[in-house]
């Protein structure tokens, strides 16, 4: 547990984007298992409901809301569902992203696909937290994280838009930490390097000759675990992280060390 004396995630409430797989879905699972309330916001209205079976399976309470990160109201009525079911919000991990869908180059690089990639990886962030802040402003403070990635710290050859938009998810978080450092909001990002996850068995084309070349690219010899993006994201939120602001936190096994 990472609770501390005053009992951190008790009773408290976190909003998780993404929620419905891989990163997101272990997250959800690690908020509830510290003892929050937690809101599973994704797309997958059917990965939705399983994440909110598996936090139920722990005696913990979650609801499902479907929301697309893209879509302002899509936030804004999953936010005052929010409200509604638990009457508060204490953290938000703003983390639904989508991966593109085949490398090419810059200047060879489609227009609707760059907008599709930004749209959502960051984008979808800003407007997360901008309904979010005011609700988390309300009961005096809280923290939110926002994925960004090992592509937000080095640039990758053929990933115009996800580099950018993962880039861009640093600046933001910077300057949302900075907007709201003196208010009690501690802003911070995860940069996760290659993570066993749905996303990641498309990426591979889900072959092992796939996997073994992203395994090559990890100093560590493996991929991560979706649970060890979890631990950091719940590290950050938690008041151990109380003076941590406008952090880009790398769990990479060392990827972009090198
Ligand atoms: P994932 O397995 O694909 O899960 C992401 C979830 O987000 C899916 O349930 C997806 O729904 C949902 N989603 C997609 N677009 C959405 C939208 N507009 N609004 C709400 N939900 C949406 O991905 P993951 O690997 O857990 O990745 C989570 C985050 O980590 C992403 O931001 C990704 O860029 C980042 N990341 C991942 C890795 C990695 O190696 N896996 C590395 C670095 C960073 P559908 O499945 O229905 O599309």
């Amino acid at each position: 547990m990472m609770t501390n004396e005053n009992g951190n995630y008790t009773g408290k409430v976190a909003f998780v984007t993404g929620a419905a797989n891989g990163i997101g879905r272990a997250t959800a699972l690690a908020f509830a298992r510290e003892g929050a309330n937690v809101v599973v916001a994704d797309i997958s209205e059917q990965g939705n409901q399983e994440t909110v079976r598996m936090i139920e399976k722990l005696g913990k309470k979650a609801i499902a809301v479907r929301c697309d990160v893209t879509q302002t109201e899509d936030v804004k009525a999953a936010l005052a569902k929010t409200i509604e079911a638990f009457g508060r919000l204490d953290f938000a991990f703003n983390n639904a992203g989508i991966e593109p869908k085949k490398p090419a180059p810059t200047a060879e690089y489609e227009e609707e696909e760059w907008n599709r990639i930004v749209d959502t990886n960051l984008r979808g962030v800003f407007l997360c937290m901008k309904y979010e802040i005011p609700l988390i402003l309300k009961q005096g403070g809280g923290a939110i994280v926002n994925t960004s990635s090992g592509a937000g710290i080095i640039g990758i050859k053929g990933s115009p838009a996800y580099t950018a938009a993962k880039h861009g998810v640093i600046g933001l978080t910077k300057s949302a930490a900075l907007d709201y450092a003196a208010q009690n909001i501690r802003v911070n990002a995860v940069c996760p390097g290659y993570i066993n996850t749905p996303m990641m068995d498309r990426f591979t084309g889900g072959t092992s000759e796939g996997r073994a070349k992203v395994i090559a690219e990890e100093p560590i010899g493996r991929m991560g675990k979706s649970e060890e993006i979890a631990e950091a994201v719940i590290w950050l939120c938690s008041d151990g992280a109380a003076f941590v602001i406008g952090h880009a936190m790398v769990i990479d096994g060392g990827q972009t060390v090198q």
